[in-house]
């Protein structure tokens, strides 16, 4: 996508600041690099990158596996070398290296001895907790309450002053980016902080709770799921729509529930849709949640739109006026996640040009937001997006090729036209090369198994979807 106001934006950047030392120099490559790609992207494939080392004119930055190297180096590079040399001027040439490899240890090892400090990324949003999974970031203080979601409030309040007793489970369900997890986390924190260590309190996106079930069963390892999860007083899994239809998973939640709720433990779910409308639910699970407190997080009506965009730009202390606070409440109705797009480019536009922001600017900011449509994926975006990251053309993901580095990812696709569409298995086939029903089957099936196995594989999907922007 072009983004021909942020070029303009970015190249006003001329008084370049000295930067001593490593980390700050990315962070402020990594405020250039997140106002260029969609938050999603930004999200997944920066957040745990480094800046570690820096000499003889390259950069050298540390990815967290291969999969993210090659991602970011046929995609990003230009981007990336773009924001560096911006800010500094000496930097020629950059490298992507994996974390861990040999050559980041290296580079390290050098880095500590000449004393340059080097911490992980320090976006206050990563900063979470290890113990129980929390981002600080979440709490009731910054999280504004209005008819939308006072229900949702005042339920996981009461949840936190009565655990295990009253709402239990509590299930919250609502639409992308409308707080669930601003709220589960919030209940998470304030726990903790009224209870310290008394109460145990763990958080886990259902992503995380599917991969540790299959590490735990490829490695024989069952156990260390109960010792992780069953020995909580609260535990909070969010975005459980993802654990459904993957039987294993499942059966494992199962069980961790059951175990929780006969001990008197506190569950709180998130989900994007309430238990009736998930079909593949199984039952079991289902007359489980329906016999707690169901609450829905809905969408935000204007006064609540305006109230929050108040507090946030007051929380990064930018000025704005009432009535561009209004025009903006008025144009993004659906998404908190997008009017926190705008606010982030508010605050950059305001730092660098150190002017103020009229009603103009502001609707040139919204312009550029609003066209990146985070819902509503088609079955093309799915399949250009895996032809993308496989480096294949579109032609090959659909032909006949049968060569493993096309099948494989043909399958993916035809995966996740079912997984995240829930298209039907010969609408899949027509999509992907006029193909038979019974492939597409096949394809789901196989892939669906594997990933079970193959943790490589597994990242591999859940990365992909992070790009289409389910998170
Ligand atoms: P969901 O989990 O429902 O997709 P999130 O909790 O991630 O949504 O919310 C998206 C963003 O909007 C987060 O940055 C969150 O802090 C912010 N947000 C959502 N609701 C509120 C609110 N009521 N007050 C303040 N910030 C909010
Ligand atoms: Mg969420």
């Amino acid at each position: 996508m072009e983004h021909k106001n942020e070029s303009r934006l970015t190249s006003t950047l001329q008084d370049k600041k000295e930067f001593t030392d490593l980390e700050s120099l990315w962070e402020a490559a990594l405020g250039e690099i997140e106002l260029q790609i969609s938050r999603p992207n930004f999200v997944t494939w920066f957040k745990n990158s480094q800046l570690i080392d820096k000499k003889e004119q390259s950069a050298y930055i540390a990815l967290p596996n291969t999969f993210a190297k090659e991602w970011i180096e046929n995609k990003y590079a230009k981007i990336v070398f773009a924001a560096l040399r911006n800010l500094d001027g000496s930097i020629t040439k950059i490298e992507f290296i994996v974390n861990n490899s040999r050559l980041a240890n290296k580079l390290r090892s050098k880095a500590r001895q000449n004393k340059i400090e080097i911490t992980q990324q320090s976006f206050p949003e990563f900063r979470i907790d290890p113990e129980t999974n929390l981002n600080p970031r979440y709490n009731y203080a910054n999280f504004v309450v209005g008819k939308a979601n006072e229900l949702a409030h005042a339920a996981t309040s009461a949840v936190v002053s009565d655990i295990g007793s009253k709402y239990n489970p509590l299930f919250l369900y609502g639409g992308v980016g409308l707080g669930k997890t601003h709220l589960v986390q919030a209940l998470g924190n304030e726990i903790k902080r009224r209870y310290k260590s008394s109460v145990r309190v763990k958080y886990v996106s259902s992503e995380k709770f599917t991969n540790d079930v299959i590490w735990a069963i490829r490695n024989k390892r069952t156990e260390t799921i109960k010792e992780k999860y069953r020995l909580v007083d609260v535990l909070i899994i969010d975005d459980i729509q993802f654990i459904i239809g993957k039987p294993s998973t499942e059966e494992e939640f199962f069980h961790t529930f059951n175990a929780l709720y006969e001990s008197n433990k506190q569950i709180i779910i998130s989900s994007d849709k309430p238990p009736k409308f998930m079909p593949d639910l199984a039952e079991r699970l289902r007359s489980r949640f329906e016999g707690g407190m169901i609450v829905d997080v809905g969408p935000p009506d204007y006064e609540l739109r305006f109230a929050i965009l108040k507090s946030k730009l007051e929380e990064k202390g930018v000025g704005l006026s009432d009535d561009v606070i209004g025009l903006i409440a008025n144009k993004i109705q659906k998404n908190f996640r997008e009017l926190e797009g705008v606010i982030n480019r508010i605050s950059f536009y305001q730092n660098i040009k150190k002017s103020d922001i009229n009603a103009k600017i502001a609707e040139e900011i919204i312009a550029e937001i609003i066209q990146e449509p985070i819902k509503n994926i088609s079955p093309s975006v799915i399949i250009k997006t895996v032809a993308e990251s496989f480096d294949i053309s579109l032609m090959d993901i659909t032909g006949q090729c049968r060569k493993k580095e096309v099948v494989e990812p043909r399958q993916i696709a035809m995966f996740l036209l079912r997984d995240m569409l829930s298209l039907s298995y010969p609408t899949i086939g027509e999509k992907m090369g006029k193909r038979d029903h019974t492939t597409a089957i096949y394809a789901f099936e196989k892939i669906n198994k594997e990933m079970a196995k193959n943790q490589n594989l597994n990242q591999k999907v859940l990365l992909i979807k992070e790009v289409l922007g389910k998170e």
